[in-house]
């Protein structure tokens, strides 16, 4: 987006209501240590191949992780987030967060994108017309003017970039290892919490396990066969596929 676009938090509450917020490997420890159920979404694509958003190239290179598919190979993202299906267990009958100042990056960053490729839309957003005609500069030209919300949203695409082995590592331990095409779907897992806070307690190594990409359109999975990639369509039953 270009020009001149203001914010002003009106604490209306919405953004905390119905979504899944990602964590950084350190806010998921926390979020599990406090009893927080976690859900962990995987999409992958193949480097320059179906998938990968050519225009993104760096931006979804720095945050994957090269995996065994098939004969083939892989880049898998894996964001685990906290799982908000209705209202966050944070939010208080006031509307207000009770882990404030403890709240993860994203809750600190929203309504900003994190993906540089992503401009921000107020339309697409959960914040009221009145939020968008109040408070200071936020955006100008296409630049976040706020130094500090500028570190942060560094911090969090920094983070994506650290965590992104061990996230992987963890999917693999616990046998998460079927994700969806990028642009097609993603899969969504829902871990057993205790198994799922070991392995994070002890991140262990990379065990080289098997990946597989659920499709489920057969023209699709044809042109992923040419590149010897490993497909599935048998109806999930520890995960869901959520497709587009
Ligand atoms: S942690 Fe706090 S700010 Fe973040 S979604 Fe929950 S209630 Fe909202
Ligand atoms: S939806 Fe927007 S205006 Fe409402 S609490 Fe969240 S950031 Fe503030």
């Amino acid at each position: 987006m270009s020009g001149s676009l203001r914010f002003g938090c009106t604490g209306c509450g919405k953004c905390c209501t119905g979504h899944h917020v990602p964590l950084t490997l350190a806010e998921t420890r926390q979020w599990a240590d406090d009893g927080g159920q976690v859900v962990v979404l995987i999409e992958a694509f193949v480097t320059d191949g179906p998938g990968m958003p050519a225009d993104q190239r760096e931006h979804v290179l720095r945050r994957s992780y090269p995996v065994p598919c098939g004969s083939g190979e892989v880049r898998v993202s894996v964001t685990f987030a906290a799982f908000n299906p209705g209202r966050c267990r944070n939010l208080d009958d006031n509307d207000l967060c009770t882990i404030y100042d403890q709240r993860p990056l994203v809750c600190r960053i929203y309504p900003v994108e994190i993906n540089p490729h992503i401009p921000l839309r107020p339309g697409n957003k959960d914040c009221p017309p009145q939020a968008w005609q109040q408070g200071p500069e936020l955006i100008h030209g296409t630049q976040l003017v706020d130094a500090g919300l500028q570190a942060l949203v560094h911090a969090s695409r920094q983070a994506d970039r650290d965590d992104i082995a061990a996230k992987v590592a963890v999917c693999q331990a616990l046998g998460m290892t079927t994700s969806a095409l990028k642009g097609n779907g993603f899969t969504a897992y829902l871990p057993n919490m205790e198994a799922f806070a070991a392995a994070l307690a002890q991140v262990p190594g990379d065990n080289g396990a098997a990946w597989a990409l659920h499709v489920e359109d057969e023209a699709l999975a044809a042109s992923l066969h040419d590149h010897g990639l490993l497909t599935t369509r048998e109806p999930p039953v520890y995960y869901a596929f959520i497709g587009f």
